[in-house]
């Protein structure tokens, strides 16, 4: 039978332990796995690098959530967007957002002040910039994110998939803030689709890990599996195991997180103190229309909120609240609250006056009312 994702995640494929019948997998320490007559393999795997069926069985989840034909874990979020991005032919030309996760950005930057590739950067929020970034057969790669961390700006992929593909470029989606549980990037027409797994996949905050999932086991699957085992930026089984222990309860958290979100984000909204309230979610959000096209299981709880006061109120807000705990990351379910131009750096385009909300499964009321008591106290 044809199982829909939220069957496929809640029980992990369903995969019952042969030998014992356990209906949790075992996490598979061994680094290396025997061999028998003519040297052949006992199991599927002969080395922790690249995988071990622990890896195996979360990349296997993710696939099936994300409707891909490959899947690959990495050590962390950015160890596979370099994945990717060893895929290019060297001096390769990217186009890629203005507002994005700006660690991927410097990484971007990091590897055009090599020389390993050129960039076109475009603002995701002018709807003909991506087409006059890419130039037709000389771009490579598209590398869009969609909502865009911390602005929340909004990307059509299909439409980024039409210019992309009609330039010779593969697209490829940071799918982070908008896991398959609300968007399949690879149903929309991107090539390719990879996720910091630290944040929404695992949800827990206690695991780092990346993962990429490819529409087609094409070249460019082939070289990031090379690159996947020649490198060696991989997680160990106790971070698989962790993974696809958070991938049961992706749905359910998810849902949970994107009502807390919006229940904030409508709190908020008017505030005296507040000029700004940021969040996919409110029909007056600029990519609100393409957000509800294309986030159908929920528009998250990730926000972000902009001060009347500046700088300073935003640095007092997040030193001040009590049930919104103040720390970097995202899409786990304790709220967290961040002022993010400290983080980012001055070339960053985010606001001074920002600060983001990452709204986990606790009562929406105690998210509410630390917020609003926090502002209260200025
Ligand atoms: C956190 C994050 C990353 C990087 O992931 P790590 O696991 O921290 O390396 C990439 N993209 C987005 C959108 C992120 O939020």
């Amino acid at each position: 039978m044809d199982k829909r994702p939220e069957t496929l995640a809640a029980q992990a494929l369903h995969r019952i332990d042969s030998e014992t019948g356990a209906v949790i997998a075992p996490v598979h320490l061994a680094t290396t796995y025997a061999r028998g007559a003519g040297n052949a393999l006992i199991g599927a795997h002969d080395y922790l690098r690249p995988e071990g069926p622990t890896q195996a069985h979360a990349a296997d989840i993710l696939a099936a959530l994300e409707g891909g034909a490959g899947a690959r874990l990495f050590a962390s979020g950015l160890a596979t967007a370099m994945a990717v991005f060893a895929t290019l032919k060297p001096g390769a030309h990217v186009a890629a957002q203005t507002k994005m996760y700006y660690g991927a950005k410097k990484l971007l930057h990091h590897l055009e002040s090599r020389g390993a590739l050129t960039l076109t950067l475009f603002d995701p929020d002018e709807p003909d910039a991506l087409a006059h970034a890419v130039r037709p057969g000389v771009t490579e790669l598209v590398w869009i994110e969609t909502p865009a961390n911390p602005l929340w700006s909004l990307v059509d992929i299909a439409r980024a998939a039409d210019i992309a593909h009609g330039a010779g470029a593969v697209l490829a989606v940071d799918g982070t803030c908008a896991p398959p549980c609300t968007t399949r990037a690879l149903d929309l027409g991107a090539d390719m689709v990879m996720h910091s797994a630290t944040k929404y996949l695992n949800g827990h905050s206690d695991v780092l890990a990346g993962a990429v999932i490819t529409r087609a086991q094409d070249e460019r699957w082939q070289a990031l599996c090379d690159h996947h085992a020649l490198t060696g930026a991989v997680p160990g089984p106790f971070e698989a195991w962790l993974l696809i222990r958070g991938l049961r309860t992706l749905f359910v958290r998810f849902e949970r997180q994107s009502a807390n979100g919006l229940k904030v984000a409508q709190a908020l909204t008017g505030h005296p103190a507040i000029s700004h309230v940021l969040y996919p979610g409110l029909p007056d959000h600029p990519g609100h229309a393409i957000a509800a096209r294309q986030m159908t299981g929920g528009f998250g709880g990730l926000l972000s909120i902009r001060l009347k006061g500046g700088a300073e109120a935003a640095a007092r807000l997040c030193a001040s609240t009590q049930v919104f705990i103040q720390a970097t990351s995202i899409g786990g379910v304790e709220s967290l609250i961040e002022h993010r131009k400290p983080i980012e750096g001055p070339s960053s385009p985010t606001p001074d006056d920002l600060v983001r909300l990452s709204c986990g499964i606790e009562a929406a009321d105690d998210l509410i009312d630390d917020l609003m008591a926090a502002l209260e106290r200025g």
